[in-house]
């Protein structure tokens, strides 16, 4: 199972693929995690992507799309994944297309969890993650319910950049819905829903 996750940030794709991810053993290939754990370690390409992290906006294709395409050649996923924050741009959907094809491994579904874009603001900023095991809570989880780990705003959860990102989806990434429409691979999912009522609705529609 090959599948993208589109929708815009906040729209619950984190929370979907880690649900993916569990039931069904597939690798979960977020750049948004990657990035920020580049940056955490200070590596080069954290610290050219850190910048463009705060301020909300995306980080050049040349540098994802290197990034993402290293990832693919992992033997882990041979067996499916969930591509979770790429693409976001017309040149990487394009960039992803001819790696698998060259790969042999088509996609199977490009999943758009669709949330409207004020519940996001007020979603996103509340948004607690935790530091030791990803776990995406609210601001009501003092720790992590999942590991008691401690919980942490992300930088750019703040509402300016928030809505910065937002306007960054509708101009950059919103165009990929047609775009795989358009490749009979869209499956769209209204999020704005029960995270479990969402995931029972992403299985059936992906015939899992
Ligand atoms: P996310 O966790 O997916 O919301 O990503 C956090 C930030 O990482 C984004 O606001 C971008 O700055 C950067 N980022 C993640 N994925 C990409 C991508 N595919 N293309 C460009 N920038 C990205």
């Amino acid at each position: 199972m090959n599948i993208v996750l589109l929708g815009a940030p906040g729209a619950g794709k984190g929370t979907q693929a880690a649900k993916l991810v569990e039931e069904y053993e597939l690798p979960h290939i977020s750049t948004g995690d990657m990035l920020r754990a580049a940056v955490k370690e200070g590596t080069p390409l954290g610290k050219k992507a850190k910048s463009f992290m705060d301020a909300g906006d995306l980080v050049p294709d040349d540098v994802i799309i290197g990034l993402v395409t290293e990832r693919l050649q992992s033997k882990d996923t041979e067996k499916g994944f969930i591509l979770d924050g790429f693409p976001r741009t017309s040149a990487q959907a394009v960039a992803l297309d001819a790696e698998l094809s060259k790969l042999e491994r088509p996609l199977d579904a490009a999943l758009l969890i669709d949330v409207d874009s004020e519940v996001i603001v007020g979603r996103l900023t509340s948004r607690r993650m935790c530091k030791d095991c990803g776990y995406i809570g609210t601001a009501a989880d003092a720790t992590c319910p999942k590991c008691g780990g401690e919980m942490y705003q992300r930088d750019d959860d703040n509402e300016a950049t928030v809505r910065n990102r937002l306007d960054v989806y509708e101009k950059s990434t919103a165009p990929l819905i047609d775009y795989y429409r358009g490749c009979d691979l869209l499956v769209a999912i209204d999020g704005d829903r029960d995270p479990d009522v969402v995931y029972a609705d992403v299985k059936k529609s992906l015939g899992l």
